[in-house]
């Protein structure tokens, strides 16, 4: 087979495949650095007029984009499928998130990013009215992964729309076809003013977008978020990235052992694996090993695999790029040679299409790359630790700090949860913090920087502009020229009495 990334280099085109089965069924022009900064001019051009429609004026806009993608549900399921290979249960996250988050900041934009009043802190400053208000980035371009294709683009591209940005989104080249569809629809279908659209390409087309905007979202891997911060340095344009994770899972010996192997199947074989905050690494309490691990792979095991449709569901679907199928396989070959067991799966599946077998691997470690690198399979290694302490030692022991969940009796699990080094934790659940979006969500150590959802998921779209506004004041200020002998015997007791917190001193009786 050539090399996808061969393949996708050169071309003034992109192949796009069905991974379920192999062929290709588009091709996507590629846009040239200078088409990139025309698409991006042309929506900077009309962003103040967006601007200024105000926070419920847009909202009504993405309402009806909303009720698109809730009207067009099908449609969007089949394309989500088509270019991801993915089955139809985890397709379906996709527009039900979105139509979710177009409400929630639609609701709270006003309580995010309206007008803030703020008291002066001191009575020296009490002639002054302090306001803050956030205006948006004119231009925000979104760089987003194969793994959720609308999710993590629109899914960006929601909240700064909302706050008044123009948005140009460059999709993964595996999945240009999901949000060219939603581009097409706001366009044509809905009417939406033009301030939304998106490119395509690879580095060249994503450096061209960085160089050309004036926020940055990325989502994707480390390796190339330095690249997408660097490359931002040189114009000195924020960023935030949102990148790769290792998720760790810890099992205490009083959790619902059921709950807490289902939990692990789901959360680590959901979207074959290929999510930033799946299950990759679990370490379970001594007493629990053998009951977690005897239900986990019988769970795993029970998988069905393959291509679905709204009829005859599946539950495990292919791997959306088939670069990410051979770093799979390549982790758990390691592993294996290294001394590890598969007790299911373990190995890519014959015939068309790109799917990798759910696995369950023991008598791993942490020299193995299956514990330490982001494996982003169907692939989970499982570890028995002594305690506690053990389990949060092995949890943090990684370059990442993107998410994960500690099951157990409430309490002492949620004291576990509030150690592991993490963004964001999930106590008796798994996956479930992208879908409480009022709370922040973002990687700490190499899993990025800032974060999605939330106040800040919104805020970051925003440049805060303080005034201080002179309520009343006369010809001069005493700070202003001329300096005098008087204006100083008058400034030096007021600056005591305001600072001091002690009445002798306020009074001058102290020195
Ligand atoms: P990737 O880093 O290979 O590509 C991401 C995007 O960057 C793509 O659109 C790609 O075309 C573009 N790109 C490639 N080179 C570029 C360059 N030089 N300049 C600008 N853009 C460039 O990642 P991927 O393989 O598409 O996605 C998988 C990764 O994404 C995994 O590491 C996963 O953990 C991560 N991810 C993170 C989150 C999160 O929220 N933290 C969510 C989903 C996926």
């Amino acid at each position: 087979m050539e090399s996808a990334t061969a393949a996708r280099t050169e071309a003034n085109s992109i192949e796009v495949r069905d991974p379920a089965t192999g062929s290709v069924i588009e091709s996507v022009p590629v846009d040239s650095p200078e088409q990139v900064a025309a698409t991006v001019a042309r929506v900077r051009a009309n962003q103040p007029e967006w601007e200024a429609v105000g926070i419920e004026g847009r909202y009504h806009w993405l309402g009806k984009l909303r009720d698109w993608l809730l009207d067009n549900r099908e449609r969007v399921l089949e394309t989500m499928q088509r270019e991801t290979g993915k089955v139809r249960a985890d397709a379906e996250n996709e527009p039900t998130y979105l139509a979710d988050l177009i409400n929630f900041y639609g609701a709270r934009a006003a309580q995010y990013i309206g007008e803030e009043s703020v008291r002066p802190h001191t009575p020296l400053l009490a002639a002054k009215k302090l306001r803050i208000q956030y205006r948006p980035h004119p231009v925000v371009g979104i760089i987003s992964p194969w793994n959720f294709p609308l999710i993590l683009s629109l899914g960006e591209a929601i909240p700064a729309l909302q706050a008044g940005c123009a948005v140009v989104v460059k999709p993964s080249e595996f999945t240009p076809l999901g949000i060219t569809e939603v581009v097409e629809a706001w366009k044509h279908e809905i009417g939406g003013p033009d301030v939304f659209d998106c490119v395509q390409g690879i580095g060249d087309t994503g450096g061209a977008l960085v160089d050309a905007v004036d926020f940055v979202q990325f989502t994707g891997s480390d390796a190339t978020g330095r690249k997408v911060m660097a490359r931002a340095a040189e114009t000195l344009t924020p960023v935030s990235l949102e990148l790769g994770g290792k998720d760790p899972m810890i099992v205490l010996a009083d959790a619902d052992i059921d709950r807490a192997a289902n939990a692990a199947a789901w959360g680590g074989m959901m979207n074959s694996g290929q999510i930033c905050m799946s299950v990759e690494r679990i370490y379970v309490e001594g007493p629990a090993y053998d009951e977690f691990l005897a239900k986990l792979t019988a769970e795993v095991g029970r998988l069905r695999q393959g291509v679905d449709g709204p009829g005859d569901p599946k539950d495990v679907g292919a791997m959306t790029s088939p670069r990410q199928i051979e770093i799979v396989e390549d982790h758990v070959k390691d592993a294996i040679a290294s001394g590890a067991r598969a007790l299911t799966g373990g190995k890519r599946v014959e015939g068309p299409g790109d799917y990798f077998e759910p696995t369950v691997l023991v008598n791993v470690d942490h020299s193995m790359k299956v514990m330490r690198e982001e494996t982003f399979g169907p692939v989970v290694g499982v570890m028995k630790v002594r305690d506690a302490e053990e389990a949060l030692s092995l949890a943090n022991d990684t370059p990442y700090g993107l998410s994960g969940s500690v099951f157990g009796e409430r309490e002492r699990a949620e004291q576990v949860a509030r150690r592991v080094e993490c963004g964001a934790i999930n106590v008796n659940d798994v996956l479930v913090n992208y879908f409480a979006v009022g709370v922040p969500m973002g990687g700490w150590k190499q899993s990025g920087i800032g974060t999605r959802h939330g106040e800040g998921g919104i805020k970051k779209f925003c440049r805060s502009e303080s005034l201080v506004i002179t309520r009343f004041g006369g010809k001069r200020e005493p700070s202003w020229y001329p300096y005098t002998k008087s204006r100083r015997r008058l400034i030096a007791p007021m600056v005591r009495f305001f600072n001091a917190r002690d009445w002798r001193r306020k009074l001058g009786l102290r020195r």
